[in-house]
């Protein structure tokens, strides 16, 4: 028998704000689609924190048999500054900032955005589109939309229409918002607006003679609004009712909202059965943010240059650390929770070590009460994660199974009390759930010896390089390496540090 049918998941569902049981749209099949990052700048550690949570749930369900399709979008196009349907777009802007072609910054941030996730031990979605590869499918939708009355163009712009919609389905569904409280709140339309009304939102905007980003439409020249892009993503690769939504809290609204709408605007369905959201990290009790200088970036953490931070941490313990939470609940980063994480991180994987070389003698005196406790701790590992991803909880019976380990290497428990069959379900559920279904490994410590070494004996080339004038080759010395994330540092008297990122 499959384990999905042991072991049945229950998941909070943002659309109904109860937790209820996953019943997926085909048997042994899951499809979730998640918001993935805009491609504007280097992913900071509150991204990563919601990626960590769809990486667990996919881990899951793969874990207990499910055929997973995981698709993350890039988002390479029309997502305009402060999240608002005026004002620049935020990678045409950055791309004029730094004098690039927009397309060369998506790459090199997408490229960062990958490198982050790998050092994390996140698995790739199973498809990542993006927003530029879908333009064609994006004005059909448009054009979908008018057709159905929902939506309207003015100047070469088209925009979806509010109150219309509102008329026969529900505009904040999801969100709770409600619609009077939004027509009055903010600024009043004026004679410059486009929109009929305040919370009508661009599907397709008309580009000034300025803007880079443009493609031909039947509405002239122009690129697509921010929300449209992930309703046809989901849509084309996992059909127009889908398992799970997954995102930050932060898209809640409007942009989950506004995906909703489109997506029962199109197609009279629900795009997704589940909604998924995950909360935000705070540092030190502040929402981490990038004006309030207290926005982490990941190769910050790991070589510990942040003000914050007294010494640097390796990914495997930020990630530890971040599982200790539910995905729901807020979590607080400090130094201190830090230093916790990675003492309690170094326990489990000692008794990951530790178990792997244990194996059952074969004899036998066997003890009912020893064994019964280890079956309970492999069902509370299961119940746990079956339980809305429970990785707090999962990770505190974790805690209670390497304390037996610790039993057992030591002599403590004699390993003939406990019947094999029992024994080896308990070490393959031990290394099974640190490793396949919470991602954890052993961080490379033991390799860094040998790094070092290798490192100083480039830096050491390198110096004879510079000497010989042989600039070509000491550039490439450090162009390679820093490929590689090792970043040369040159210093005053010729000397070369380096940091590893
Ligand atoms: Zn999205």
């Amino acid at each position: 028998m499959e384990l999905y049918k042991k072991y049945p998941i229950h998941l909070t569902n943002s659309l109904s704000g109860e937790k209820e049981l996953f019943k997926p749209v085909n048997e042994g099949h899951l499809g979730m689609y998640v918001c993935g990052p805009t491609v504007y700048s280097d992913v900071h550690l509150g991204n990563v924190r919601t990626f960590l949570t769809f990486d667990i749930v996919s881990r899951y369900y793969r874990f207990l048999g499910y055929k997973v399709r995981y698709v993350r979008n890039i988002t390479d196009v029309g997502h305009l500054e402060n999240d608002a349907d005026e004002g620049e777009d935020k990678i045409a802007k950055k791309a004029r900032l730094e004098q690039l072609e927009p397309m060369e910054v998506v790459k090199k941030i997408t490229e960062g955005f990958h490198h982050v996730l790998r050092q994390f031990n996140m698995i790739p979605p199973s498809i990542e589109p993006s927003a530029t590869g879908h333009i064609v499918e994006q004005i059909e939708i448009v054009k979908k939309l008018i057709q159905h009355g929902l939506a309207y163009e003015v100047n070469g712009s088209v925009y979806f229409d509010v109150l219309k919609y509102n008329e026969h389905h529900h505009y904040g569904i999801l969100s709770g918002r409600v619609i009077e409280e939004l027509m009055e709140s903010g600024r009043k339309l004026d004679s410059q607006d486009e929109k009929r009304n305040k919370i009508d939102f661009a599907l397709w905007k008309k580009a000034s003679p300025y803007h880079i980003m443009r493609w031909i439409s039947p509405w002239g020249e122009g690129f697509p609004g921010w929300h449209i892009e992930c309703t046809v993503m989901s849509t084309k690769y996992l059909g127009e009712t889908f398992d799970v939504h997954g995102g930050g809290m932060d898209l809640k609204f409007p942009h989950h909202e506004c995906e909703i709408a489109q997506a029962v605007g199109a197609n009279n369905k629900q795009p997704a059965n589940y909604w998924l959201h995950s909360n935000m990290l705070t540092v030190n009790g502040q929402k981490m943010s990038k004006s309030l200088g207290n926005s982490f970036l990941p190769s910050e953490l790991f070589a510990g240059t942040h003000a914050l931070l007294d010494k640097g941490y390796g990914p495997m313990t930020v990630r530890f650390f971040m599982l200790q939470s539910h995905y729901s609940s807020t979590l607080d980063f400090s130094n201190e929770a830090l230093h916790a994480a990675e003492k309690g991180f170094k326990r489990l994987v000692n008794a990951l070590t530790a178990i792997k070389k244990l194996e059952h003698p074969g004899s036998n005196q066997e003890n009912n009460e020893v064994t019964e406790a280890l079956k309970r701790l492999i069902e509370a590992c299961y119940e746990n994660m079956s339980d809305d991803f429970n990785t707090a909880k999962t990770l505190a019976v974790l805690f209670e199974m390497s304390a037996r380990i610790n039993d057992f290497k030591s002599g403590n428990t004699s390993l003939n009390q406990i019947d094999a069959e029992t024994f080896n379900h308990f070490k393959q559920t031990y290394i099974s759930f640190m490793e396949d279904v919470l991602g954890l490994l052993e961080e490379e410590e033991h390799n860094t010896g040998l790094l070092n070494g290798v490192i100083n004996v480039l830096i050491e080339l390198r110096k004879k390089a510079r000497q010989d004038k042989n600039f070509a080759l000491s550039d490439k010395i450090r162009d390679d390496l820093k490929t590689l994330g090792v970043q040369l540092m040159d210093g005053k008297d010729g000397d070369m540090g380096y940091v590893v990122e």
